[in-house]
């Protein structure tokens, strides 16, 4: 029997890979996981695709808890560099994609986690491997965690089941509590305007130690959709 030009016993042993994945992904320290086929990406510039021998992007997700978990580390030098320096959760999250990648390595396939710069647009991949949608805050918005999650992502040559997008799925409808709790208006007029957003996070960093500050998080706190951050288990 063939299965997307796949004899079935390939076919049952690459489910169980997909399996293992999302199981030891959990145990990691992730909260979600999705995969998308790379022909998903087209759509974007090269210099945003998966590499060319990848056949699935598999993509993380790390639900902000606590806000203490958003933390950016940011030595003297980090506005001369033009980028902040490591966020807290994305050392998990990178831990947990380098963990991954030598899993599926020992499994005969070539892994790899994603490069940031240039690399994919990771909310985007988000929607593609049916984690959740863009909401009017221009976050990915998922049914458990809203956008309070950070993502990460991984590529493969493993030709894994992708998972289904949210097609027509709408958490906003009506809602606009993210544009009006906005401090840079940033979210008015229904576009999302980078630079107001950049400004004003880099001007009202809120300093946790000498080196480690919070950014705004104005429009993930105030969405409705999912846990909240400091939530208790079961009020979802
Ligand atoms: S706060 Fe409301 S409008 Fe904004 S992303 Fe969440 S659900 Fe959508
Ligand atoms: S992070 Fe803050 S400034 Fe930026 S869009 Fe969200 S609420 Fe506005």
């Amino acid at each position: 029997m063939e299965k997307r030009g796949l004899h079935v016993s390939k076919v049952t042993a690459l489910d169980h890979l997909k399996r293992l994945i999302q199981e030891k992904a959990i145990k990691w320290g992730a909260d979600l996981v999705g995969f998308a086929d790379i022909s998903r990406f087209t759509r974007y510039h090269i210099d945003h695709r998966p590499p060319n021998k990848a056949k699935t992007t598999i993509v993380l997700a790390l639900w902000i808890e606590d806000p203490i978990l958003d933390l950016w580390l940011h030595p003297p030098s980090w506005k001369v560099q033009g980028k902040p320096d490591r966020a807290f959760e994305d050392e998990v999250l990178r831990g947990v994609s380098l963990r991954l990648s030598l899993l599926l390595e020992r499994e005969g396939y070539w892994a790899n986690p994603a490069e940031y710069e240039p690399g994919l647009y990771l909310k985007e991949a988000g929607v593609l491997a049916g984690l959740g949608v863009i909401g009017k805050n221009n976050l990915l918005i998922t049914k458990a965690y809203g956008p309070r999650i950070r993502l990460r992502a991984l590529n493969t040559d493993a030709l894994l089941e992708p998972d289904l997008i949210h097609q027509g799925l709408n958490y906003c409808h009506n809602c606009r509590k993210c544009i009006d709790a906005c401090p840079a208006n940033a979210l008015d007029g229904g576009a999302y305007n980078k630079e107001a957003c950049r400004s004003y996070c880099e001007d009202h960093l809120k300093k946790v130690s000498e080196y480690s500050v919070l950014w705004c998080m104005a429009c993930s706190t105030v969405c409705p959709i999912g846990k909240s951050s400091h939530s208790q288990l079961g009020d979802e």
